[in-house]
């Protein structure tokens, strides 16, 4: 005969079996524990509930240290990828600026202009960028280098 308190009268198992079952510390004797085990080999809707009771059941509180290390974990994580969107919109709009600058946009592209010379153009244009921006660049260190040979001769005044 089957114990009241888990088997209900119609054969299945009791909300009590099963929460027993879903307790790691209840000390259920191993008898009761098989016999609740062998129905649910069997009884799907039974092993239903079993599984409902399971996942209702509150997870166990993370330990601190694990949380905080998955927090950080999340964090580095979308950082990255908003680094890595910045760096996308970053390149995108230095190409479209690039594009611009060498006149791709303003020229209209005739029917029979064929993609080598818009190649070519584009090549030309993005020479002409470089050796421009070297020219600043060059610009640029010619001033510092002003600047400090300047300093130095107000020093040498002194
Ligand atoms: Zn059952």
């Amino acid at each position: 005969m089957n114990d009241p308190l888990y088997f209900s009268s119609d054969g299945h198992l009791t909300d009590v079996a099963l929460q027993i079952l879903s307790d790691p510390e209840s000390n259920l004797d191993e008898l009761k524990r098989l016999e609740i085990a062998e129905h649910l080999s069997f009884c799907d809707a039974c092993l239903m509930r079993s599984i409902d009771i399971l996942s209702s059941a509150a997870a166990p509180p993370l330990e601190e240290s694990m949380s905080k290390q998955i927090m950080k974990h999340i964090r580095t994580k979308s950082r990255v990828n908003w680094i890595n969107q910045y760096i996308s919109v970053g390149v995108a709009a230095c190409f479209a600026l690039l594009l611009w600058i060498t006149g791709v946009f303003s020229s209209p592209v005739e029917a029979d202009r064929n993609l080598q010379d818009i190649a070519a153009e584009f090549t030309q244009g993005t020479n002409q960028v470089t050796d421009t921006l070297s020219g600043y660049i060059q610009q640029f260190f010619d001033h510092i280098e002003n600047f400090y040979m300047k300093e130095d001769l107000n020093h040498e005044k002194k």
